[in-house]
């Protein structure tokens, strides 16, 4: 119960008024006189308060139009810390319930930021990126699969010849133009038939894949494939995702120093062919058009996807390698396909 505070009962619709004070119980505001008669008795919701200003009495107006008047602000004030946490208490629930609504809208905006916002920065910081940047990541990159998973090609001179054709053959179409384009022979037999883009158009091929091709459709499908993935950034999309901070700095401020980071990120994103669906898709889209523009045909891709899938998928899975995951194969086959049919 609070203290008591001095102050004067005014009758409902009279002027008439004798000494009292009031007192707060929870939220129930009592008025009595000076023998202890209760003149109001009252919830505290239901009292209109006027506000505290200056030397002003305050009144307190009841429902049936009686009041209480006390010139007495503080204690006024103190009589009101009741209803005060009552409503407290009150704008706590809900409070509550906005910060359940805040939650909710942040991790909403957080997904949103993590599907749609990283990726269109990684685009952005991509397509800003310095070629000399881009060539620095890919040197390397390349000095760090050399290193580990990447051995000289055994290919034979003749089998090199034909695939360092068909390569030009591919990279004529490419965006930037042959001669943009560079193709290394690597042998990986950790990484099975593999190719890879590097970011400044070095394309690798393992001589694991060679055997698997079966028409030169095949091997143009692959290296435009590849060639795209170069003229759209998308390792460098890829790895900016991943460490979005120090591409940051990088690109805005020139900053080469930071490449380092990403330096250890691409060959990981590029081992695991770690591409969204979307960018695969793509990159199969412009290769099509490409090897259609040679005259040929995609649904060979098709069947090179599928001729790996089978030899590679059978029981064990499929590794990561050019093929990118198990499922999207028949998806991208059928794509190749339809594509064929235009
Ligand atoms: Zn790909």
């Amino acid at each position: 119960m609070s203290e008591a505070v001095a102050g004067r009962y005014f009758f409902p619709g009279t002027t008439r008024f004798v000494a009292a004070r009031a007192v707060a119980e929870g939220d129930i505001l009592r008025v009595e006189d000076e023998s202890g008669t209760v003149l109001a008795h009252v919830a505290l919701e239901l009292v209109e308060i006027s506000p505290r200003l200056g030397t002003l009495r305050r009144r307190f107006t009841f429902m049936d139009a009686g009041c209480f008047e006390t010139e007495d602000s503080d204690a006024a004030d103190c009589l009101l810390m009741g209803k005060r946490k009552g409503v407290s208490a009150h704008h706590l629930e809900r409070s509550w319930q906005w910060a359940a609504v805040s939650v909710l809208f942040a991790a909403a905006a957080m997904f949103a930021f993590v599907v749609y916002g990283i990726p269109g920065i990684a685009l952005w910081l991509a397509q800003e990126t310095p070629p000399s940047f881009a060539a620095t990541l890919s040197e390397q990159t390349l000095a760090t699969l050399d290193k580990t998973v990447l051995k000289p090609s055994a290919l034979p001179s003749p089998d090199r010849l034909r695939v360092e054709a068909l390569f030009a053959r591919a990279a004529g179409h490419g965006r930037r133009g042959a001669g943009h384009y560079k193709l290394l022979l690597r042998s990986a037999a950790s990484l099975g038939p593999n190719a890879l883009a590097l970011p400044d158009g070095t394309i690798v091929m393992t001589d694991q894949l060679w055997p698997f091709v079966k028409a030169d459709d095949e091997a143009i499908g692959v290296f435009a494939h590849e060639i795209a993935h170069v003229d759209h950034a998308h390792s460098l999309q890829a790895v900016y995702q991943a460490a979005l901070v120090p591409a940051a700095i990088a690109v805005v401020t020139g900053d080469i120093s930071q490449i380092s980071q990403m330096a250890a990120i691409l060959p990981g994103v590029l081992i695991q062919a770690a591409y969204s669906r979307g960018l695969e898709q793509q990159a199969d889209d412009d290769a099509a058009m490409t090897v259609r523009q040679l005259g040929g045909n995609p649904a060979h891709m098709a069947d090179l996807l599928e001729r790996l899938d089978t030899k590679l998928c059978g029981k064990a899975g499929c590794p990561a390698n050019w093929l990118g995951t198990h499922p999207q194969t028949a998806a991208r086959a059928a794509h190749l396909r339809n594509a064929g049919t235009k």
